[in-house]
């Protein structure tokens, strides 16, 4: 079965070795060739039908071997139950089903070499704009693959509009493997991508306004700054989900210098319930909050585990969630008190992953979450399913939040529209217990709630 396949970038200009395949050649393909300065060609005809082998073997495996524990999710496994014959016939047989059908593999992309930038190359290095450095350095990252980068596409809250979704395809096409890979940031990346390539790419995602190049930290906030479980299942161990990184795990605006002190809480504040936290204001180590209660378990989400809080802000909450039930909205907690422990154990699962550097990409560390006061509430409700979302704020029971959780001492801290101020996305769900009066005042000032914290007091 032909398959067209596609090239991108320019041309190579020094000879090339091709690999190419002797008993499926065409007289398109050698029209192709023509184009290039051949040094050597090889016949790899078996390299498209490996494919097929390793995709056999990988359905004899799914039909037959232990895919549930993952101490026995070997084929060794499967080999010594019912013998090599006994696998090898049902691997013949598997492979003859896929020959009869489509082709396994996506269409593979042409290998070219790098397109020489510097002095020699054909014709010149492709033009540059002036925002390509900066994009080059925020976007882009080098492969393992000498010459080949990875580069990513950030969408805001990750959303992308029909049209520019499909202009991306288009692009994607254009440039590295032809394929799109999603992120845990919801951004987009394209892999093996060639370093010679990437003035055009940037152009091209630029026509089109996908070439945003803000800083890490703007780009990469999506979530709950103290939501560590969300979507996983209710478990009472701390469990960083990576599906859904919460902003606690945003990265700090520059490398991280050891957590700023707390600030000392002025007289009117003798309960620390004004403590300024946020990207540069960090709680230290031994921070834990007074009078830690647990929520009574009828105001925890379905399935969640139970939740801290301290007393003032405890009883307070569940002033505010009966008021709303008497009006007929039934708003449940997610998450509450987070400890520094817990925000250092993400930190550690991230640098685990991915290592120090990359960890630090994505992960905060500790004490820079409004959780970690015994002060802070996710709530939601079952009209989004008990998830932690920005629909949430568009349903009743949010609206009423906005509505009236400051009658409660309970200001949002994360409003919509004033990231560029509180370094957080919009989370209808999180609020802040500061005491009633305070919130009355601040309900009053207009500000959003670290503003309204940072004002000097007289
Ligand atoms: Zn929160």
């Amino acid at each position: 079965e032909p398959v067209e396949i596609g090239v991108s970038g320019k041309l190579p200009s020094d000879p090339v070795v091709v690999v190419a395949s002797r008993s499926h050649g065409s007289e398109a393909t050698e029209k192709f060739l023509e184009r290039f300065t051949v040094r050597e060609r090889t016949s790899a005809g078996s390299s498209l039908k490996i494919c097929l082998v390793a995709e056999a073997i990988k359905r004899v495996f799914d039909k037959n071997g232990n895919r549930k524990d993952k101490r026995k999710a070997r084929l060794r496994y499967l080999v010594r139950k019912i013998g090599f014959e006994g696998f090898r016939e049902l691997y013949a047989r598997e492979l003859a089903a896929l020959k009869a059908d489509s082709p396994a593999c996506p269409s593979p992309r042409p290998i070219i070499p790098p397109v020489p930038t510097g002095e020699g190359a054909a014709d010149g290095p492709p033009p540059e704009s002036a925002d390509f450095p900066q994009w080059r350095q925020t976007n882009v990252t080098g492969q393992k693959q000498p010459g080949q980068c990875i580069v990513e596409v950030p969408l805001l809250l990750g959303d992308i509009r029909a049209d520019k979704l499909r202009s991306m395809a288009d692009i994607a096409g254009r440039f590295g493997e032809q394929m799109v890979r999603t992120t845990q940031w919801q951004s987009l990346v394209l892999r093996w991508v060639f370093q010679g390539e990437l003035a055009d790419l940037h152009q091209a995602l630029a026509a089109v306004g996908l070439a945003d190049s803000q800083p890490t930290i703007l780009r990469k906030l999506i979530a709950c700054t103290g939501a560590g479980t969300e979507e996983e299942s209710p478990t009472p161990a701390f469990v960083p989900s990576p599906s859904t990184p919460p902003s606690d795990t945003s990265p700090p605006p520059t490398p991280t210098p050891a957590p700023t002190q707390v600030e000392s809480p002025d007289n009117e504040d003798s309960l620390g319930l004004l403590t300024i936290v946020d990207k540069e204001h960090g709680l230290p180590p031994a921070y834990a909050p007074p009078n830690l209660v647990e929520i009574p378990p009828e105001w925890i989400a379905p399935g969640f585990p139970s939740e801290l809080l301290r007393k003032e802000a405890s009883e307070a909450l569940v002033v505010m969630l009966r008021a709303a039930r008497a009006e007929g909205h039934e708003l449940r907690l997610r998450s509450a008190y987070r400890s520094y422990e817990e925000q250092a154990t993400t930190f550690q699962y991230w640098i685990d992953q991915l290592g120090e550097e990359e960890a630090r990409r994505v992960s905060a560390p500790p004490g820079h979450s409004e959780h970690q006061l015994g002060t802070t509430v996710d709530l939601t409700s079952a009209s989004v399913g008990w998830q932690l979302e920005q629909a949430f704020g568009q349903t009743p029971e949010g609206q009423w939040l906005a509505a009236h959780a400051h009658e409660y001492g309970f200001p949002l801290s994360y409003p919509q529209g004033a990231e560029a101020i509180t370094g957080y996305t919009y989370e209808p769900w999180h609020f802040r217990y500061i005491g009633r009066d305070q919130a009355a005042n601040w309900a009053q000032s207009g500000l959003t709630l670290i503003e309204f914290l940072k004002q000097p007091t007289d």
